[in-house]
């Protein structure tokens, strides 16, 4: 899917992403159930909101989204998106509750090395498979960084029962190269394409559904068929979950520390001191693009903050944690709070690093997460039913008990 550049100076702000949010809203909204399974080729043309860079660093939050959506809609024209929305939501709360998913994904990741030299492997990141829609796709994600919903499930199913690559190898490229990657979303939708999230549910394409959802625009060899091969045996995760809630002190002397996976703002009290992260941190080996649009988005995270929040803006970057300490005793902190780290880069990281450190130590989470995680143990159909009732605090007019 193909952007202008202008929609990358936007994404990145939280100014720029309200408006390519509004512009959604009054283009394509109402069209969204009906035509966001379509991918025409450009932003331009396809019915999806793009806006997933932003939701994913919290420069825009679900919050913000359903206030102005809410505003000019009722629950029914837009239940569809959502519930999409809420699918992010879920898939993190889902691996919150199973965060030796992902662990066993990058023990995984470990062994495969060796299969980067099977010229399937080389052929399909370099977009030289000779299956015109799949070399088309990797053209697009190496440049823009992005791929329709749609197109990456046919991605992930053409990689694994087309190619007969292992699903973990996919993921890796997938979370080193899109834009808006994610542990959860991204791990948990390769496992779904896999058949390893839901049992015995695969997710096998054809080419007729790749025709009809394109526009035809593509040319299939005569034997374009996928087979069910085996992939890795069912394993069931139990779950195993940990109340949270935000305990927020009000201490005088409390200092924010903002990073890369919430530029959000929504917890950080004005005129306090605030330590924000200046460049993003790769432990992942994410592509050029990724980091270059994560550190514009930092950056912006930073003036916004001078602007709207607080005057008293120092940074630091992850390879130099010292900075940390000399922030705290510069400015007599005796309290910091953070955003809770999820699964991911940071899971580990936040906590063995402030350990170390004399400060208190209060973890945010955003009450969003909090509501819907408690119901993400199991299938996201049963979430879905509670769906409107964790909603219904964040709509601005009452969704219940009006006629
Ligand atoms: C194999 C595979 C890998 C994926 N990897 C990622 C990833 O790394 N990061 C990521 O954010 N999403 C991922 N997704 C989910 C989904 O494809 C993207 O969230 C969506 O395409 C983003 O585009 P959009 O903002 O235009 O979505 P829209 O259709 O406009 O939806 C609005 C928002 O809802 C959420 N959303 C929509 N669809 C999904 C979905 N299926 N799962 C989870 N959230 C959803 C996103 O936050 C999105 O921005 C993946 C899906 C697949 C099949």
């Amino acid at each position: 899917m193909k952007f202008e550049r202008k929609y990358f100076g936007n994404i990145v702000s939280h100014d720029g992403s309200l408006s390519l949010l509004d512009k959604f809203i009054s283009d394509k909204l109402l069209h969204y159930k009906s035509k966001r399974n379509f991918d025409l080729g450009s932003y331009k043309k396809n019915y999806v909101s793009a806006l997933s860079p932003a939701i994913s660093r919290r420069i825009l939050t679900e919050r913000k989204i359903i206030a102005r959506v809410s505003n000019q809609f009722s629950y029914g024209q837009v239940e569809k998106y959502i519930d999409e929305i809420c699918w992010r939501t879920y898939w993190k709360g889902w691996l919150e509750h199973r965060p030796k998913v992902w662990y066993d994904y990058l023990s995984d990741l470990s062994s495969l090395d060796d299969k980067k030299n099977n010229s399937n492997y080389v052929n399909a990141v370099t977009g030289k498979t000779g299956l015109e829609c799949f070399d088309d796709w990797v053209k697009d994600l190496l440049e823009f960084g992005y791929l329709h919903n749609h197109t990456r499930m046919w991605f992930a199913s053409i990689w694994i029962f087309y190619f007969k690559l292992p699903w973990q190898l996919g993921a890796e490229f997938f979370y080193q190269n899109l834009i808006d990657a994610d542990p959860a979303s991204n791990t948990l939708s390769w496992r779904w394409v896999a058949g390893l999230q839901t049992m015995g549910k695969k997710y096998i394409t054809y080419q007729e559904n790749i025709d009809r959802f394109t526009g035809s625009r593509y040319k299939f060899p005569e034997q374009f068929k996928l087979q069910d091969n085996l992939i890795d045996e069912y394993v069931f995760y139990e779950p195993s979950y940990k109340d949270r809630e935000s305990i927020v002190s009000s201490s005088s002397k409390k200092g924010y520390i903002v990073i890369e996976e919430d530029l959000s703002f929504e917890n950080v009290r004005k005129n306090h001191p605030v330590l924000i992260q200046s460049e993003s941190y790769n432990t992942f080996n994410q592509s050029n693009n990724v980091k270059l649009l994560s550190d514009e988005a930092l950056k912006q995270a930073i003036d916004y903050c001078k602007n709207n929040i607080s005057s008293k803006v120092t940074t630091f970057n992850w390879q130099n944690p010292s900075t940390i300490e000399k922030w705290i005793l510069e400015n007599s902190i005796n309290e910091i709070e953070i955003i809770a780290p999820t699964i991911g880069k940071y899971e580990k990281l936040i906590p063995s690093t402030f350990n170390q450190l004399d400060a208190k130590i209060f973890y945010y989470y955003h009450d969003w997460d909090i509501s819907f995680w408690e119901h993400a143990d199991k299938g996201f159909f049963k979430l879905k039913k509670k769906i409107k009732n964790i909603v219904s605090p964040y709509w601005t007019t009452p969704l219940f008990g009006t006629s």
